[in-house]
């Protein structure tokens, strides 16, 4: 595995491989890397020649400075894991390398910026397209690997590959849990012990929300049984839950053909935790 933190020296090397012919497959990561990460990079080795994982924590989509701060940094440990995976290459560039200059452009989705993590993190949306857009153009990837855990993320990244016209294939990839039901997160391992245990009640909770739905719950009904679960626990606080179609991440109020999805937030102390779960699959 060879690791290229500047621009120049893994744009010289991936030139090379593309003109082998190979398909490429990016991977991109903020690190302190877990198993949902590696499933991401397994699945790219699978149907891609040649697989690239980077590794940058991107200032811009941070709006909560703290969060920024206390964000887990772990890169020996991350190439270790990548190593492990048999991931071809790592781009884990520094700050200066990525933003030599400030960006003054910004991107803007339209309506799906308006909902849950648009709302709850104004600008999130703008960094998320900045540095893809910066890793699609230095990587020129075949095909791109992005988690279902970020589910509104991936539907941002599809708008920017339709509508830039990036010649890029973009593969969604299931949810990985820990045992407990809890996705998978960087952020988990800021949790307590016993808090972390207890995170499990998001999953249930979206379970049972789902099951609910399915059996005829209202959308009105399945938030109220939602909101009642987390107002009982003292530990968790409940963000936002909302039922969306995905296409807009506009609220629902009642079920039709489209492909809805259940989502969450919930604060334990200040350690923020998402997760979603799709009503038809
Ligand atoms: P992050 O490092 O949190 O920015 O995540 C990098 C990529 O890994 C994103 O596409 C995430 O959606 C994906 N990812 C994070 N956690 C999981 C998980 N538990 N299961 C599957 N994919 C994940």
């Amino acid at each position: 595995m060879k690791l290229f933190s500047t621009i120049e020296s893994v744009r010289e090397q991936l030139n090379l491989v593309k003109t082998e012919g190979n398909t490429i497959g990016l991977v991109p990561t903020m690190g302190a890397l877990h198993d949902g990460h590696l499933e991401l990079v397994r699945q790219s080795n699978q149907l891609c020649d040649v697989t690239i994982a980077s590794v940058f924590v991107n200032p811009t989509q941070f709006n909560n400075p703290a969060d920024l701060q206390k964000y887990p940094r772990k890169l020996d440990h991350d190439i270790q894991l990548l190593e492990s995976e048999n991931c071809d290459f790592v781009f884990s560039p520094s700050k200066a390398e990525m933003y030599s200059e400030a960006p003054d452009i910004t991107l803007s989705f339209g309506e799906i910026e308006n909902n849950l993590e648009g709302e709850f993190r104004p600008g999130h949306f703008n960094g998320v397209g900045l540095i893809v857009s910066k890793l699609f153009n230095i990587i020129e990837p075949s095909h791109a690997f992005f988690g279902q855990k970020d589910l509104q993320q991936f539907f941002v990244i599809q708008k920017l590959i339709s509508q830039l016209n990036y010649p890029i294939k973009l593969i969604r990839v299931p949810i990985v849990r820990e045992e407990s039901g809890l996705a998978m997160s960087s952020r988990n391992e800021r949790l307590k012990t016993e808090d972390r245990q207890m995170a499990g009640l998001i999953y249930e909770t979206l379970k049972k929300g789902k099951s609910m739905m399915k059996s005829g719950a209202t959308v009105g009904e399945t938030k109220a049984f939602v909101g009642e679960t987390f107002d009982q626990n003292e530990r968790m606080n409940l963000e936002y839950f909302e039922i969306v179609e995905t296409r807009r991440f506009s609220k629902v109020s009642e079920i039709n053909q489209e492909e809805v999805a259940l989502c969450i937030a919930v604060n334990i102390d200040d350690v923020r935790l998402i997760d979603n779960l799709l009503l038809f699959s």
